[in-house]
């Protein structure tokens, strides 16, 4: 059923729990910390109120405020990357509050070297090793690697890579739909050909990102980025055969969570929480739809999750890494994001 957008029995969304470690203002303020971590359990138990009594989360794995970089590449993401190497599409969400810990997850903190992993980097720069260490071992004998970036704002795609002299990061992309499969019109791929490249297009979709948002007036908490690797594969069967696999890897930074509370005013930053609320809303409920394996699955009712059909459902892995931090001043967001994560299990 390779392709097929549902497929019974084959459902596989992941959900961890990640929780940031206190930042230096937390630490000076002495914040409370309203949330315990038990990796082992894997479990966080939150005390939400004045009650002594604390609420208990159960996920797939969890992250304590100490778990580095390289520990949930290797524990979470690095099973997923293997299967897009097999010739799937596998996507990985980071979802949670701005200032949680989603773009440090995704992407990375500062880093010190562009020629090796610092220990701050984040996933995309991690997966992008991973797949040049196995394409350049011998399993692979030929393959393009190839990347695009893009933003998703107030239910418009924005292109992150190109550099066409007329897109001063405002130019529009269309979704095509084609036989169930969907074409983002014109978005640039890029190839790149060794894992320090990555770095080059990072840099550049986020140059582009901060330029438009001061262009255009964007807030970024407000915007998803979609980061996709697509991979082309020949391989040669030990009968002399080629075959080509393709295998791709969507790694989604959602907008702040805190927005799909905000709703309801007429104003166009009301409208723009409005439609953010709907990607987020309806990816949430594509998952649980998923999860409860053969009912109907809203894609169609949002951008974002009609530009990721053929990489949910069906035979592919799904990955949301629910961030939070651990400080009473955001008990109740945080309260919210455990019960959205919980909610896709
Ligand atoms: P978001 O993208 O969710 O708004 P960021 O990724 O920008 O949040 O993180 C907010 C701040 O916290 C940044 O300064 C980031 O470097 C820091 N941070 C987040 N997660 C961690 C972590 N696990 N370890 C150390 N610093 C972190
Ligand atoms: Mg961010």
């Amino acid at each position: 059923c390779a392709g097929a957008p549902l497929c019974e029995g084959e459902v596989n969304v992941n959900v961890i729990l990640r929780c940031r470690p206190p930042s230096a203002q937390e630490v000076a303020d002495h914040a409370a910390q309203v949330l315990q971590c038990n990796e082992a359990q894997r479990e966080v138990h939150l005390w939400q109120s004045t009650a002594c009594k604390s609420r208990v989360f159960r996920f797939d794995q969890v992250f304590g405020p100490d778990s580095t970089q390289a520990k949930v590449y290797d524990s979470a993401i690095a099973p997923i990357v293997e299967e897009v190497l097999g010739g799937y599409n596998c996507t990985v969400f980071a979802y949670g509050q701005t200032g949680t810990g989603k773009t440090y997850t995704m992407e990375g903190g500062p880093r010190e070297d562009a020629a090796k992993l610092s220990a701050a980097a984040g996933v995309i720069p991690r997966a992008i090793k991973h797949i040049f260490d196995a394409i350049e071992s011998n399993e692979v004998t030929d393959s393009i690697v190839k990347v695009s970036f893009l933003e998703l704002y107030n239910e418009e795609l924005t292109d992150l890579l190109t550099q066409s002299s007329e897109d001063r990061g405002g130019a529009k992309l269309r979704l095509l739909e084609d036989r169930g499969s969907v074409v983002v019109q014109g978005l640039e791929e890029m190839v790149v050909r060794n894992a320090p490249e990555i770095y080059t297009v990072l840099d550049r979709g986020s140059s582009k990102r901060r330029t438009a948002e001061t262009l255009l007036n964007k807030t970024s908490s407000r915007s998803h980025s979609v980061f996709t690797i697509t991979i082309h594969m020949k391989e040669t069967t030990p009968g002399g055969e080629d075959v080509i696999k393709v295998g791709k890897l969507n790694l989604v930074d959602l907008a702040g969570s805190e927005n799909i509370s905000r709703s309801g005013a007429k104003d166009g930053r009301a409208r723009e929480a409005g439609n953010i609320n709907q990607s987020l809303l309806t990816l949430g409920r594509v998952i649980t739809a998923l999860v409860e394996n053969g009912v109907h699955v809203p894609y169609r009712d949002s951008k974002l999750t009609r530009l990721l059909r053929d990489s949910l459902g069906g035979r592919t892995k799904t990955c949301i890494i629910a961030t939070v931090g651990p400080s009473a001043a955001c008990v109740d967001e945080t309260a919210s994001t455990l019960d959205y994560a919980h909610r896709a299990k």
